[in-house]
């Protein structure tokens, strides 16, 4: 007769398995492992030790220890939700006692005479050992004396328990089904690649993951599993790209020494080394049909804005279109202005399109934009990327990126002779950001950009001070706000609000216009103040942004509006309210502002952070002005899915592998994938089944990659 276990396969719902309760399949399907498979993949997240059985005399506080005795003595103590069961046991070496927090029900289970085994942390109570709710079994009289003798030591897995089920509940199931169902664990990858880099099999993987005879065991175990995350994100992308490089054209835009000139001619000053080789990065790209896919990072201030102006010149002069994309208006606007400014007396026509623009004057820019009549569109992210069609769009340029996975990337539509299905035109793609990549991070999500370091500031750029001041001490702060305005500079005042979004903007509100009333009323009396904020009318906020750059206001209140981009070289302080408010770029970003000029900057953060997450994150402000160390910084903070937007992004997260410590391991992983993905675009070898359709499985959605193929 066949017995349930051998025809066992992964898909067997845990509550078929003979001997599981009810309630505990139940608590797994919650957990999200309704079956065998998952079941198996559900890994412990650490392992302990727990030794072997000893005398009661021999146990060790704090450590996990399992003994035999004799109950000597039992009493509940307490009433209510405060009883608790108290039991005393012996053995010829000594006595232990034993407590059970709300569970005075075990008085009538557990009595004196009866041979207890208990399993638990002992610690010092009352002058002698105690374990309070160990866990127990009550031995039966006539399995006395067969009890096992020498015992090992067991390297024994802890799964993450929750109300309803414990680890050791969960460990019993896993034990029922390790065997038969590792067995039925297809590998992806042959034995002759795991052998080159000593990796175990998948099955002896996760049979060691769950049942280790050692630490080693667990160790090796680990690194196939981080390995094979990475593994399958890499091959993820590294197909993404291969698809996108065979079937994606955009404009070759090749670099003539005669259009070289022109655009050197059009720069107000002189590239830094770095901005040069930048550009150079750029437009060896551009001079090809593979459409490019490059992110310029530079610090807040380093320059970037132009870097990204000379490509989509490049665009223009070939007679194509391009486009500069900011998150805000405001920065969009500031971008149009200045962009406009610079190539004053030239023939590019470059018109803004923004939300808060009429819809007559929005229609006719998207018209203009169809017929090609404007050569370069500064907008906002949203306004650009949906819907408007170009006639010939070359270069897109996404300024001040923070978050951005491979698929959030801007699609666009250009105008093509063939239909819109069959046109495989796309733009070259630049992604701006001030918010440096962490090298490891670069590698493991954007897997397909290429990156490109903007390292060192343009001259003539001085020091910011930063500083962390209790809110009681708020006064001298804003005394010194005034010695500087009477100095002539300019000053910001930040304060956290919520600028779009219905709810909480009436406070928002309330709050810029305490601060502005109190300022003006208590400390800059006398002195211009201004409040700015997101919900303005861009007319409103255009008109404050000019006074405030031409000194008619000393001092402006602002929520994050002026967070990226706003360039006052003439502005030196910044003070941030309730600065623990912010997350660590944010800071940066903010701090930006000022040290645009000759005079050195100033930055006071006004706070008193309570979390650890926030005393680091300030304290990190005050220690390093370097993006570079700050993006770092918060990668230890935070972790990698919330600093890069990568929880955003649909991508599966990491069980196992941990990108910051598995660098070696991920570099592996990169290679690797690369070689695979040139022999196999597609896996579609029969020996890459498997691995595809795991692949498929869990990145195939968040990177558009189902139907490749
Ligand atoms: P970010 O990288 O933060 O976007 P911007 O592109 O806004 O920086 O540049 C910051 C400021 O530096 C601007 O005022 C810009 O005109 C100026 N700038 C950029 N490059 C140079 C350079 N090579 N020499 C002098 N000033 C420069
Ligand atoms: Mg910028």
């Amino acid at each position: 007769m066949p017995s349930a276990k051998t025809n066992l396969t992964l898909t067997t719902p845990i509550r078929a398995l003979p001997g599981v309760r009810e309630e505990h399949a139940l608590k797994l399907e919650q957990l999200g492992v309704p079956n065998v498979g998952r079941l198996l993949t559900h890994l412990p997240h650490r392992h302990e030790w727990i030794r072997a059985q000893s005398g009661l005399a021999d146990l060790e506080v704090g450590i996990i220890g399992s003994a035999i005795g004799e109950v000597s003595a039992t009493k509940v103590t307490g009433f209510g939700r405060k009883a608790r069961f108290q039991a005393v046991i012996t053995d010829e070496t000594g006595r232990l006692d034993l407590v059970f927090f709300n569970q005075a029900f075990l008085a009538k289970k557990i009595h004196p005479g009866m041979t207890l085994r208990v399993q638990g942390k002992p610690n010092v109570y009352g002058g002698g050992l105690q374990m309070s709710n160990p866990s127990f079994s009550i031995i039966p009289t006539e399995e006395l004396g067969g009890l096992p003798e020498d015992q090992d030591d067991e390297y024994r897995p802890v799964y993450p328990a929750t109300e309803g089920i414990t680890s050791e509940q969960i460990r019993a199931i896993v034990t029922r089904v390790l065997d038969t169902g590792c067995a039925l664990i297809e590998d992806h990858l042959p034995d002759a690649y795991r052998s080159e880099r000593a990796m175990p099999s998948l099955a002896d993987a996760y049979r060691m993951m769950h049942a280790p005879q050692s630490e080693d065991e667990v160790k090796a175990a680990r690194r196939r599993l981080a390995y094979d995350e990475l593994l399958l994100l890499q091959l993820g992308v590294h197909m993404k790209r291969a698809h996108l490089r065979q079937t994606l054209t955009a404009p070759a835009l090749e670099r003539t020494k005669e259009i070289n000139e022109r655009l050197a001619a059009r720069m107000p000053f002189v590239l830094t080394g770095a901005q040069q080789r930048v550009v150079g990065e750029i437009s060896r790209d551009l001079a090809l049909t593979v459409p490019m896919n490059r992110l310029v990072q530079g610090d807040v201030g380093s320059g970037k804005t132009v870097v990204a102006l000379d490509a989509m010149l490049l665009a223009i002069a070939h007679g194509h279109q391009a486009t500069l994309m900011a998150p805000t208006e405001i920065l969009a606007e500031q971008h149009y202005l200045s962009i406009q400014s610079m190539l004053e007396g030239g023939s590019v026509k470059v018109e803004l399109l923004t939300g808060s623009m009429a819809q007559a004057d929005r229609e006719s820019v998207r018209a203009r934009i169809a017929s090609g009549e404007i050569d370069l569109v500064v907008g906002t992210h949203a306004l650009v990327s949906q819907g408007v069609v170009f006639k010939s769009l070359a270069v897109a340029v996404i300024d001040e990126q923070h978050r951005f996975g491979v698929q959030q990337r801007a699609q666009f539509r250009v105008k093509g002779a063939g239909s819109e299905a069959e046109s495989h035109e796309t733009p070259h793609v630049l992604v701006m950001t001030a918010t440096p990549i962490p090298r490891t991070i670069g590698l493991t999500i954007f897997g397909d950009l290429d990156i490109s370091t903007i390292d060192g500031m343009p001259p003539g750029r001085s020091p910011v001070t930063t500083t962390l001041v209790p809110p009681d001490r708020r006064g001298a702060v804003y005394e010194r706000v005034r010695a500087r305005i009477e100095m002539g500079e300019q000053a910001f005042v930040v304060v956290p609000a919520i600028d779009t979004g219905a709810s909480n903007t009436g406070n928002a509100l309330r709050d810029l216009r305490t601060v502005v009333a109190d300022l003006e009323g208590g400390p800059l009396h006398g002195k211009r103040v201004a409040a700015m904020h997101g919900r303005l009318e861009r007319s409103t906020r255009e008109h404050i942004m000019g006074r405030f750059r031409a000194g008619l206001i000393d001092c402006l209140v602002a929520t994050t509006v002026i967070e990226v981009g706003v360039d006052v070289p003439n502005a030196t302080v910044m003070v941030i309210e309730e600065a623990d408010r912010f997350g660590l770029a944010q800071l940066h970003q903010l701090r930006g502002r000022v040290g645009r000029g000759e005079k050195p900057g100033y930055c006071v953060l006004i706070g008193e952070p309570t979390t650890d997450d926030g005393i680091q994150r300030l304290r990190a402000m005050t220690e390093t002005t370097s993006g570079f160390v700050l993006s770092e910084r918060d990668l230890e903070i935070r972790g990698p899915g919330d600093v890069f937007g990568t929880r955003q992004s649909g991508m599966a997260p990491f069980l196992v592998a941990d990108p910051l410590k598995d660098l070696e391991l991920l570099q592996m992983a990169r290679r690797d994938a690369a070689a695979w993905i040139a022999e196999s675009p597609n896996l579609d070898r029969p020996e890459d089944t498997a691995a595809r359709r795991r692949l498929l499985k869990s990145h195939g959605k968040w990177l558009g990659i189902g139907d490749v193929g």
